[in-house]
């Protein structure tokens, strides 16, 4: 577990310009936008699900950015979607595995480091047991779940 500190500033939590540095300022996800990731990732099983990570709440992941249209596992529809979705904090990516592992392949890897800093993986049977956060270069990260 690799746990990484960061603080927010009010200015750099308006910019949405995350994924150019390298601290990871999002350590917390809410309690309700979980339960609707692993809901997402159980429906669309066995394909798999994807989404932006947003937040309306300084410092803690809790809003969902579904592309309209994206075809199940189209991240490139995700990531030029993300270059033009202003106005919104792009934190960063979710998307399911049908497989029990949560950790990331080489191409999650590198659609990682396209968009945003924090990547959730969220395996089969998609549970609160089967999900595990990621840092754009692939280094497990811990989120505390808030309410
Ligand atoms: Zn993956």
């Amino acid at each position: 577990m690799v746990r990484i500190k960061g603080v927010i500033a009010p200015d750099e939590h308006a910019r949405g310009k995350a994924h150019t540095r390298r601290t990871v300022r999002f350590r917390s996800i809410s309690g309700r936008l979980l339960e609707l990731l692993l809901q997402s990732s159980a429906q669309t099983h066995p394909k798999e699900f994807s989404g932006i990570l947003s937040s309306k709440t300084p410092g803690v992941i809790d809003d969902l950015l579904l592309i309209p249209g994206t075809v199940s596992g189209d991240r490139h529809a995700i990531v030029q979607f993300a270059n033009v979705a202003s106005g919104r904090q792009i934190v960063g990516s979710v998307h399911s595995h049908p497989s029990p592992y949560p950790f990331p392949s080489e191409a999650d890897l590198g659609f990682f480091s396209r968009i945003g800093d924090v990547h959730i993986i969220v395996a089969h049977p998609y549970t609160r047991r089967s999900w595990r956060a990621w840092s754009s270069a692939g280094e497990e990260l811990t989120l505390q779940v808030v309410v």
